[in-house]
């Protein structure tokens, strides 16, 4: 659920897009061999989305990815189903016993002991390109958080006449897919709201919900062309999809519970290095973290409660 913070922090988007240190940690370094290839990562976090509304709603974008990759399906009981936590799971490897985040309260003082997926990657390989681009706010307290941090930290502006949120999802896709053609990041995380929007307004169970799942869904497909048009203008580059979820919602609107619909969560994991057509019981967003810094080459901390769902382990 959004918090009230996105009208002062809007302008902020701009002045936090920072110089890059884009050839800092390359010189000491050998040269790269110019046939070597290098792994991207975009994370797209679908807030409140349960996958049984995405295939309910023929959603032909997401049920595509699903298919061109691997599909894990659990329930991430008992784990809070609240945004706040679940969003500093996606972005830390760890549980909210760990990270001890219980609400959309979110300050950035866990992260000095669970660093981010931002964090580790920068502090590993300070030449990498991250980025986080929002539309709730509280995303760029999480990847604003320790140091280093994202290079790039946007919180979409808000838009006006928006009570579905689907203008400000336009604005985070279009400004996704428009960085993944231009700059080609290493790791772009970035959230879209609407249909926890629909499960407040009118539940889990209702049209409503199934129309912002389709409208949320081509806001995907938006991303998902970027990154396919950018791989194929650029060979070298292996690109990696992850889709999740942080919670569903009650059938009459709602989350924070244990019920099934709450904590029924998705990982959609597409690209080079996940077995296509495959499906299971296990991934979860618990394994987003490990897997980005699995598939850029740096290691896994033994905290992560998450794993690598990477089928070619360590690339360096
Ligand atoms: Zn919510």
């Amino acid at each position: 659920m959004r918090s009230p913070q996105g009208k002062f922090l809007s302008h902020l988007a701009i002045a936090l897009v920072t110089a890059l240190p884009v050839t800092a940690g390359l010189a000491t370094t050998a040269p790269a061999h110019a046939d070597t290839t290098v792994n991207k990562v975009v994370v797209i976090g679908l807030d409140g989305v349960m996958y049984k509304k995405i295939q309910e709603a023929k959603a032909p974008n997401l049920l595509k990815l699903a298919a061109e990759g691997t599909l894990g399906r659990t329930s991430i009981a008992p784990h809070i189903t609240i945004s706040g936590p679940s969003w500093s799971t996606v972005l830390t490897g760890v549980w909210d016993t760990k990270h001890g985040i219980k609400d959309n309260n979110v300050t950035t003082a866990p992260f000095a002991k669970y660093p981010t997926v931002f964090t580790r990657l920068e502090k590993a390989k300070p030449a990498l390109r991250t980025e986080s681009i929002a539309t709730w706010p509280t995303i760029g307290i999480i990847a604003g958080a320790g140091d280093p941090h994202a290079d790039v930290n946007v919180r979409s502006p808000q838009q006006p006449n928006d009570p579905t949120e689907a203008k400000i999802d336009a604005v985070t896709a279009d400004s996704s897919a428009a960085t993944i053609a231009k700059a080609g990041p290493d790791f772009l995380f970035t959230h879209l709201d609407q249909v926890d929007a629909a499960g407040h307004n009118h539940g889990g169970a209702s049209a409503a919900y199934l129309a912002a799942v389709r409208s949320v869904d081509t806001q995907v497909g938006k991303i998902v062309a970027a990154v396919d048009a950018r791989a194929k203008a650029q060979p070298k580059e292996r690109w990696h999809i992850l889709v999740t979820a942080d919670h569903g919602h009650r059938p009459l609107g709602g989350h924070g519970g244990q019920s099934a619909d709450e904590t029924a969560n998705f990982l959609i994991a597409r690209g080079p290095a996940f077995k296509a057509g495959a499906t299971n019981s296990s991934n979860s967003l618990v394994d987003i973290t490990p897997t980005a810094l699995d598939l850029l080459g740096v290691p896994l901390s033994p905290e992560f409660d998450g794993k690598s769902v990477a089928k070619t382990g360590s690339v360096s």
